[in-house]
């Protein structure tokens, strides 16, 4: 173990693991090991191993849930910090206040139960906050940032401060201006609503889930973004790329916009997969 490692490892002991697989940590069950994988147990931990990597330049990632990435099969160099073990919620009025660890479908859950939509039809969204805010992520006619109203992040050196929704540029499917930042927490800003509506709510959109994915696979869901006007997987099946397939990753017979992995499919298939059909569409 190199010297640098080696004080990242005394540090962080179990935390610290060398050579994880991403086929065992990515919904896509695919791609080759982490160098070093780090799940600091505070902030004041992440804040640390940040400076050290920004420091020492050592390569830094961030992940929350890995339902939305895809490693390569050479694997990944450097330091990946999991934000896991940060994932405290609080609920105070109409707020909610939850850590970028946190899994969203929790905080949606959470707020149905405490009568609190704009969160509701984001039900069954794998992941954590702190990707829901990366990517601002949605489903249903209802987005992350509807209901956002400021996040904390912290800079390489570990220096934390918070932003406004106001002062962000986001669209669909994406944020502006997070490159290189750590996303620690959010607070979302709801509307008292009726329980019962949000919880039938919840549940339809639970069911309509897995009903129309194909829950049964590894994937890291729909794999395009929507063009303007249409639907990224009726362009799919309309080129009847439907079941197409690249080693064990096949193109999604149950939903035309999921990549699944039938079992062995490496990144590398994936991979290829996804080049296809971008051709082909
Ligand atoms: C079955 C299935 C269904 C899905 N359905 C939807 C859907 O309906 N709508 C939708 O929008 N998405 C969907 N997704 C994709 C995915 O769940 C979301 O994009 C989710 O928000 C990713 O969160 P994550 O914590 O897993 O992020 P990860 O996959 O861990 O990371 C994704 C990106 O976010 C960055 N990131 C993660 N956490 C942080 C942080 N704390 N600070 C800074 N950067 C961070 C990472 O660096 C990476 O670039 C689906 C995925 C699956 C597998």
């Amino acid at each position: 173990m190199a010297g640098k490692y080696k004080e990242i490892k005394e540090r962080f002991g179990q935390n610290c693991l060398f050579g994880y697989s991403a086929a065992a940590f990515s919904t896509y069950r695919a791609g080759g090991p982490f160098e070093a994988l780090v799940t600091p147990p505070s902030r004041l931990d992440l804040a640390w191993l940040r400076a050290f990597c920004a420091r020492n330049d050592i390569p830094f990632y961030v992940l929350g849930a890995g339902s939305n990435i895809l490693v390569s099969d050479k694997g990944l160099k450097g330091v990946t910090a999991v934000v896991s073990k940060l994932d405290k919620v609080r609920v105070s009025a109409q707020t909610i206040e939850a850590e970028a660890g946190a899994l969203w479908d929790d905080v949606a859950r959470i707020s149905v139960e405490n009568s609190l939509g704009g969160l509701e039809k984001t039900s069954g969204i794998p992941g954590t906050v702190g990707g829901a805010v990366f990517m601002n992520a949605g489903a249903f006619g209802q987005e992350t940032f509807d209901a956002l109203e400021s996040f904390e992040i912290m800079d390489n050196s570990g220096y934390v401060k918070a932003l406004r929704k106001a002062g962000v540029k986001y669209g669909y499917r994406k944020v502006e201006g997070l490159e290189g930042l750590i996303i620690l927490s959010a607070v979302f800003k709801l509307e008292a609503a009726d329980r019962k509506e949000l919880l039938l709510e919840r549940n339809r959109i639970l069911a309509e889930r897995s009903e129309k994915q194909p829950l049964e696979y590894p994937s890291a869901g729909s794999v395009f973004k929507r063009p303007t006007g249409d639907a990224a997987s009726r362009l799919i099946d309309a080129a009847g790329l439907k079941g197409l397939r690249a080693g064990d990753a096949q193109v999604s017979n149950k939903h035309a916009g999921f990549i699944v992995n039938l079992g062995k499919a490496t990144a590398s298939d994936i991979y290829a997969l996804m080049q296809t059909v971008r051709a082909e569409c």
